[in-house]
């Protein structure tokens, strides 16, 4: 596989995700007919395109912000970025295992680690929740400023 730099680690782990999953949906038959063939499957891989594609965005926004000047800006797009970017690679990695079925929950293959792995990123540095605290106290502030009296 072939990764141009910079991205961040998650937005690296659901790309990874996703050429596994496209590789695996492309090769596995059921019922006659390929995975990648049924429409359900093409809808799981949109969403995890999607999903990809904007944390990913949100991602190259919070690095845009840090060279800016700023300092509330910049903290509140790096946990838009954290947040977003963690939830994005837990739903990519429960959707991968999903789409591997039986041997997706296997040591077998990297999957499962990958997936244990992705969860604790809504834990460290910095949890979802504390992400949130600072996405939401940000958009009060946005709003307050808006609606201050001149
Ligand atoms: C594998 C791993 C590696 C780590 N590596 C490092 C490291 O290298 N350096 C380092 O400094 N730390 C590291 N940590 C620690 C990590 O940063 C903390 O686990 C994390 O900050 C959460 O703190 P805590 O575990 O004490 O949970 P707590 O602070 O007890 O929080 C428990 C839960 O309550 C929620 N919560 C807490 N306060 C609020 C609030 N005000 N509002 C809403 N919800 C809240 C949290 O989001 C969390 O879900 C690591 C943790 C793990 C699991």
């Amino acid at each position: 596989m072939h990764f141009e730099l910079p991205d961040d680690l998650r937005i690296l782990q659901g790309r990874v995700l996703l050429d596994y999953a496209l590789e695996h949906v492309s090769a596995r038959e059921t019922f006659g007919r390929k995975l990648r063939d049924h429409q359900g499957i093409e809808w799981q891989i949109a969403d995890m395109a999607s999903a990809l594609h904007a944390a990913r965005l949100v991602a190259y926004e919070a690095a845009w912000c840090y060279d800016q000047g700023d300092a509330a800006a910049r903290t509140a797009a790096a946990a838009l970025s954290k947040y977003t970017g963690a939830d994005m690679v837990q739903r990519v990695a429960d959707m991968t295992m999903q789409m591997f079925g039986g041997a997706g929950y296997s040591r077998d293959l990297p999957i499962e680690r990958i997936w244990r792995e992705t969860r604790v990123v809504r834990i460290l540095d910095g949890t979802s929740e504390i992400m949130r605290q600072i996405i939401a106290r940000d958009a009060f502030r946005r709003h307050d400023r808006w609606n201050a009296p001149i």
